[in-house]
C-alpha cells in the first residue's frame, strides 16, 4: 500500500500533469456520449456482446483458430506469461530477427516480454509516443491507454534533450513529436517482427481491431515479414459485426474522441506487400507477399476468472480508461500509486486479484472510495466498486491479526475472519455513534481531549487534523418519538430513514425534513431502523452489511407494506437501497424497497410534480446557492432534482461538476489519504470559490460533502433540505 509520504510525491512530481490529462479526457467523454443519441443502447448492446462472448469463450477459441489457420495464420494459447514469452521468443528465434517493433499493448505489458526478448540480444523498440518515452525514461505506465500521462511536455523535453542530445534543443510538442517520429522511422525500417495487442479479435474471421491514436499499429504490422499479436483470451467477440457498439464506445469513454484516430481492422496475415525501405525504385512489386502471423492468447489466470461469480465481470472490461479518468482519487496520484504491476484504476484491483493474486490488488485496493462515479462511465456497465468491495473483503479475511480475539469479543459485526482494526472501527461506526449519544456531551470531549486523539492515531491511523463528528444527546429518532404529528389530513405518508449520521450527529437536517415534509402535506413516521450497512461495506465487511442490509429491510417492510413512502436523507444510503441492496438481498426484497424508497429532493420534486401545492414551499428573493451533490446521488441521476426545487423556492442555484468531494466516507480521516482527500477536496474548494460562487451559500447533500467542504472554506455548508424548513 502506497504511503501518506508516497502519495505526497507522487501528488507533488506526477499529480499535475495527471489531473490535467484525465480531467480533460473526462470532460470529453462528457461532451462526446452526449452526442450520441443512442449511447445507453450502444453500451446495453456492447455488455450483452461481452456477456455472450465469455460464457461461450471456450467455443469462440475454437472458432477462432479454425479461422486463423484458414487464413494462413498460427494460434497459441498460453497458460501464463512464461509460457507466451517462451513461445515469442521461439518464434523471434526462428526469424533470426534482430530487431522487434512493438505498438501499445498492455497485455504484453503484463507478461513483460520485453524483458524477455531483450535477455536474448533482440532491439524491442516501442512505436507508441507513450511508451516509447516511457521505454526512454526506464519508467513504467501510469495509465492504461495514455501510458506516459504523468509526464508534463516540459519533462519530456528535458528528457529527449538529456537522453538524445539534438542538434537545437527540442521544446514544442510539434519539435518532440517530430523528432520522435524520425527516430521511430528509423528504427521501423530495420525491424524484422512487429509486435501488436489487439483490443478486439472476431471468433468468425480471424479479424483483429485496433484503436490506435498514431496509426503505428498498422506501420508494425505492414513495416515487417513476421506479425505476432498478444491478446488476453477474453478480447474474442464472436463476430466482425459485434465490433461496431465498441468502435462507437472505446474512443468517447477513455479519451473523449467520437472516433480514435485509427481505427485498424487486419485479418493476418495481410496482403500487404512487404516493404523494402532500401529500394526507392521499386519498393513494393519485387517483393512478395510471404507473411506470418501468430496469435498468443493468454489465459494468465483469465479463465479461472471466469468462473469466479465476482471476478468475471472484470473480463468484459475493454480497457477504455473511463474508469480511471472519472475516478477522483486516480486524478490526483495516477497509476503509479492507484494500480498494480500492469494494470491502474478503478478495474485494475479486479485484473490484478485475477492475474497476479490478491496480494498486488491489496497494494492499492484502498485508493477505490465506492463513490460509484465510474459506474456510469464504463461503458459495458461493469460494477466496478463492487469488484473493488469484494477484492478488499478476501483481502481482509487473508491474514490472521495478533489480538483478533479481543476486538472479535468486542464488535458486534459478523466477520467470521477479521479485518484490521481501522477497518473493524470504521465498520462497526453504528455502535460507536450509539455510545457517542448515549454519553453526550461528555464522549465528544472525551474524544477531543489530547490523549483520546493520540491514541487514535496511534493504533487507529485516524488522522488528528480532521475533526470528529459531535454526537447529539437526543437522536432524530428521540426527537421525532416525542412529538405528535401537524398534518391532519395527508396526502401521502411516509417513513423517514434515519441514517446514522442523520440519527446521531447530523440531527438538525432530519428535522427539517420533517418539517419540510409535514408543510406539503405528509403523514412522517421516523422508526428506529438499524444503520444501511453502507460503513461496514466501505470497509469491505461483506457479511456484516449483508446483516444490515436484512436488519433494515426487514423494520422497514411493514412501513412500507401498510402504504408508506421510505425517504432517505442521506444519499449514499439511498444509493445502498438503490444498488448494493441488489447484491446483498434476494431480488423481491431488494425490489420491494427499491421501488418505493426515494431521496428526499426527488421526494419533494415527485410530491410537487403531482400537485402538490407549491406554496408550502418557502419562497425567497435574492437566493444565490452553490451546491454540492453527492457522488452517489449524481450516479443515480438525482442531482437535477434538487436544483430544481431550490429554484422553485427561487434559489438561483450553480452546481459544482467535480466528481468526487474526496472524502468518502472513512477515508478522508485515515491518516494515509488525509492529504489525498485534501488534495481532491481542493478541486471543489476553486469552483466554490471562484468568481461570481465565492460569496454564495454552500449546500451539499452528503455527510462527508458537508464535512469536507466545511474543512476547506470558511462558510458553513448546510443540507439543502435545510433550506425548505425555514
Ligand atoms: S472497467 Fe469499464 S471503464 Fe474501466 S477500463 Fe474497463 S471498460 Fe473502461
Amino acid at each position: 500500500m502506497a504511503s501518506a509520504d508516497e502519495l505526497r510525491e507522487l501528488m507533488r512530481t506526477e499529480g499535475a500533469a495527471v489531473a490535467q490529462n484525465t480531467q480533460g479526457f473526462n470532460e470529453g467523454r462528457y461532451r462526446s456520449v452526449a452526442d450520441l443519441s443512442d449511447y445507453e443502447e450502444l453500451k446495453s448492446e456492447a455488455r450483452a456482446i461481452k456477456e455472450d462472448a465469455i460464457e461461450r469463450l471456450p467455443d469462440l477459441l475454437d472458432q477462432l483458430t479454425d479461422a486463423v489457420e484458414e487464413n494462413g495464420g498460427t494460434v497459441y494459447i498460453a497458460d501464463d506469461a512464461a509460457d507466451a514469452n517462451d513461445y515469442i521468443r521461439e518464434v523471434v528465434a526462428d526469424r533470426d530477427a534482430d530487431r522487434l517493433v512493438k505498438s501499445k499493448s498492455m497485455t504484453s505489458e503484463e507478461i513483460e516480454v520485453n524483458d524477455a526478448l531483450e535477455a536474448d540480444g533482440v532491439d524491442v523498440v516501442e512505436t507508441d509516443l507513450g511508451e516509447w518515452v516511457l521505454q526512454v525514461a526506464d519508467e513504467a505506465p501510469s495509465h492504461i491507454v495514455a501510458p506516459a500521462i504523468h509526464k508534463s511536455r516540459e519533462s519530456i523535453a528535458e528528457l529527449f534533450n538529456e537522453v538524445f542530445d539534438p542538434d537545437q534543443p527540442l521544446e514544442t510538442a510539434e519539435e518532440l513529436t517530430r523528432f520522435a517520429r524520425g527516430k521511430l522511422g528509423e528504427q521501423i525500417v530495420d525491424a524484422e517482427v512487429g509486435l501488436t495487442g489487439a483490443n478486439f479479435v472476431t471468433a468468425d474471421t480471424g479479424t483483429m481491431a485496433l484503436v490506435t491514436s498514431e496509426g503505428n499499429a498498422r506501420k508494425t504490422v505492414a513495416a515487417t515479414d513476421t506479425h505476432i499479436a498478444v491478446a488476453g483470451v477474453e478480447k474474442v467477440i464472436p463476430t466482425v459485426g459485434d465490433l461496431h457498439p465498441f468502435v462507437e464506445l472505446i474512443g468517447r469513454s477513455g479519451t473523449g474522441q467520437d472516433i480514435t484516430s485509427y481505427v485498424s481492422l487486419l485479418t493476418p496475415p495481410v496482403d500487404t506487400p512487404v516493404v523494402d525501405f532500401e529500394d526507392d525504385e521499386t519498393p513494393l512489386s519485387e517483393h512478395d507477399t510471404d507473411r506470418d502471423f501468430h496469435l498468443v492468447l493468454i489465459d494468465n489466470g483469465r479463465l479461472a476468472m471466469r468462473e469466479d461469480e465476482h471476478l468475471k465481470e472484470t473480463l468484459y472490461c475493454i480497457r477504455c480508461s473511463a474508469c480511471s479518468n472519472s475516478c477522483a482519487n486516480f486524478q490526483s496520484v495516477g497509476g503509479h500509486a492507484f494500480g498494480g504491476e500492469t494494470y491502474s484504476g478503478g478495474i485494475a484491483t479486479g485484473w490484478e486479484a485475477g492475474i497476479e493474486g490478491l496480494d498486488v490488488a491489496a497494494e492499492f485496493n484502498d485508493l477505490c472510495t465506492g463513490c460509484s462515479r465510474c459506474v456510469n462511465a464504463c461503458p459495458v456497465g461493469i460494477d466496478i466498486p463492487w469488484i473493488n468491495t469484494v477484492v478488499r473483503d478476501r483481502v481482509n479475511r487473508e491474514d490472521d491479526r495478533p489480538a483478533e480475539w479481543l476486538v472479535d469479543g468486542l464488535t458486534p459485526d459478523e466477520e467470521d475472519k477479521g479485518a484490521p482494526l481501522q477497518k473493524r472501527f470504521f465498520g462497526n461506526f453504528e455502535t460507536v455513534a450509539k455510545l457517542g449519544s448515549a454519553t453526550a456531551p461528555l464522549s465528544n470531549w472525551l474524544a477531543d481531549a489530547g490523549p483520546s486523539r493520540w491514541a487514535m492515531a496511534r493504533f487507529l491511523d485516524i488522522d488528528p487534523r480532521r475533526e470528529l463528528p459531535t454526537f447529539e444527546r437526543e437522536t432524530f429518532v428521540d426527537w421525532a418519538e416525542r412529538r405528535d404529528s401537524t398534518v391532519d389530513d395527508p396526502d401521502r405518508r411516509a417513513v423517514v430513514y434515519p441514517d446514522l449520521y442523520t440519527n446521531h450527529v447530523q440531527v438538525e437536517r432530519g428535522k427539517a425534513t420533517v418539517k419540510a415534509l409535514e408543510a406539503l402535506g405528509v403523514d412522517v413516521t421516523v422508526p428506529s431502523v438499524a444503520s444501511s450497512g453502507r460503513a461496514p461495506l466501505s470497509q469491505g465487511m461483506v457479511a456484516t452489511a449483508e446483516d444490515h442490509a436484512e436488519r433494515v429491510t426487514e423494520a422497514l417492510a411493514p412501513h412500507v407494506a401498510d402504504g408508506r413512502d421510505v425517504v432517505v436523507i442521506e444519499p449514499s444510503d439511498h444509493a445502498m437501497f438503490q444498488r448494493e441492496y441488489e447484491k446483498l438481498l434476494d431480488e423481491a426484497t431488494f425490489t420491494e424497497l427499491a421501488e418505493n424508497s426515494y431521496e428526499v429532493f426527488e421526494y419533494v420534486y415527485g410530491l410537487v410534480e403531482n400537485g402538490t401545492d407549491t406554496d408550502a414551499l418557502p419562497t425567497v428573493e435574492d437566493g444565490r446557492l452553490a451546491y454540492h451533490s453527492h457522488c452517489q446521488q449524481r450516479t443515480l441521476g438525482l442531482e437535477a432534482h434538487t436544483v430544481a426545487v431550490l429554484e422553485l423556492c427561487g434559489y438561483d442555484v450553480t452546481t459544482s461538476d467535480v466528481e468526487c468531494c474526496g472524502m468518502a466516507g472513512s477515508f478522508g480521516y485515515k491518516s494515509d489519504y488525509y492529504e489525498l482527500s485534501m488534495d481532491v477536496g481542493d478541486r471543489l474548494r476553486d469552483q466554490l470559490e471562484a468568481d461570481g460562487v465565492e460569496d454564495r451559500q454552500v449546500v451539499a447533500s452528503g455527510t462527508s460533502c458537508l464535512e469536507q467542504i466545511d474543512a476547506l472554506l470558511e462558510r458553513q455548508p448546510r443540507h439543502p433540505i435545510e433550506l425548505l424548513a425555514e
